[in-house]
Formats: structure tokens, sequence, C-alpha cells
């Protein structure tokens, strides 16, 4: 049997790593940067979801000499002209609670009333090579701001996250149910069948 290749995630969050390996476990060995023995302190200063997500793939390749992978993702609300899009971890400011920040943008569009409502997580996916080669895909998850916080799952603003569909916000859903349907989710199964199409190749 051949050795399962090996991809270096770059992210610290223990949530993510998660919803990766559930998705390209079967067919890479899918290590957190802390877990290949990296730290990069790493500017985040591009000016698109992607742009962010190769930023980071780029950096860790280099540093890795291996396969990397990063995302960059965020809550786009429509009401608020997308905002805080990009900026996600930093509204309010990084160490702020999401039970704060979460409270301010249910404030933030008190006014708006159904289809005003409407908002989206998206994420980018980026794949970067020491060669230089790279891929870069998009998924999104279409949902509404919700009237009040709910929900023990997920993490950041999944408890205002509310998905038509279920009926629940997106902290209310079970990790397989989000999985299925959201923009982590999206992102990875493009990219897999990117990368799959290619083992297939080799
Ligand atoms: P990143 O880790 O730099 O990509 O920042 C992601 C930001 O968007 C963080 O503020 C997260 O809380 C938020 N975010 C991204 N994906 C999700 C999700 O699935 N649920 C809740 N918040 C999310």
């Amino acid at each position: 049997m051949s050795e399962r290749k090996k991809i270096v995630f770059a992210t610290g969050n223990a949530h993510k790593m998660v919803e990766i390996r559930a998705i390209l476990g079967d067919l890479y060995d899918v290590v957190s940067m802390k877990e290949a023995g990296i730290s990069a302190d790493i500017v985040e200063d591009g000016k698109t979801f992607e742009e962010n997500a190769l930023i980071k793939a780029r950096a860790v390749a280099k540093i890795a000499g291996c396969m990397a992978m990063a995302d960059d993702s965020g809550l786009e609300v429509d009401y608020l002209g997308k905002m805080p899009g990009i900026y996600s971890a930093r509204f309010l400011g990084e160490n702020t609670d999401y039970d704060i920040k979460n409270r301010v943008i249910i404030e933030m569009v008190s006014k708006a009333k159904g289809a005003e409502r409407s908002a989206r997580f998206v994420c980018a996916i980026a794949c970067a090579w020491p060669d230089g080669r790279e891929e870069v895909v998009r998924g999104t998850f279409e949902g509404e701001i919700a009237y009040e916080q709910a929900g023990p799952n997920g993490f950041g603003y999944d408890p205002i996250f509310f998905v038509p569909e279920y009926g629940m916000t997106s902290a209310e859903m079970s990790p397989e149910q989000k999985n299925a349907v959201s923009h982590r989710g999206n992102a990875l199964r493009k990219m897999r069948a990117i990368l799959s199409n290619e083992t297939e190749q080799v």
C-alpha cells in the first residue's frame, strides 16, 4: 500500500481540523501547523478571501516543504454591505467574545425584515505546492441573521446564522449536518475533486 500524502493545514483552529479531516482524511494525512512543528506569523493582508487563503498556503508550503492548504472564511451580512466579510475574525477585536460580536450584529440588523436579513458564510480554500503550483476554490452557505442566538454547536457566528431549510441556526445543526452543506464543506469538496483528479493522473 502506498504511503498517504501529507498536507499541512494552516490553522490553529481545532474545529476546522475536525471538518477538514472528515472530508479529506481518507485521501490525505492532514496535519495542523502545530502537529507539523511549524509556527509562522503570517500577515493576512489580501483584499479577498481567496487572496488571504493563498497567502497562508504559500507561506506554509514554503516553510514545510510539502503541500499546504489554508482557508479564509467569514460571514457576509448583506444589510451591512457584506461586512464583516474578510474582517470577521477581527470584527470588534480579535479577542472579543463571540457572544458580544453576535449580539452587536443582531442589534445592527434589528431594523432589517425578512429577506433583508440575508447573509452567507464564505470559505476560500487554497492549496500550494513547494514548486509554486496553486489552486483556489470558494464555497458558500446561505442563510439569514437570526433574531436571537441559539444552539450549542459550532463556533464563531454559528449561533446567529439561521438556516431556513433546516429551521435552525448552524449552531443547532449536528457537525455532520453542517459539514454536508457548509461553506467549508462545499469548498473542501471542490478542492477534493481537483486533488483526486490529479492523484488519478499520477
Ligand atoms: P479565519 O479563521 O481567518 O478564516 O476567520 C474566520 C472568521 O469567520 C472567524 O471570525 C469565524 O468565527 C468566522 N467563521 C468562519 N466560518 C465559520 C463557521 O463555520 N461558523 C461560524 N463562524 C465562522
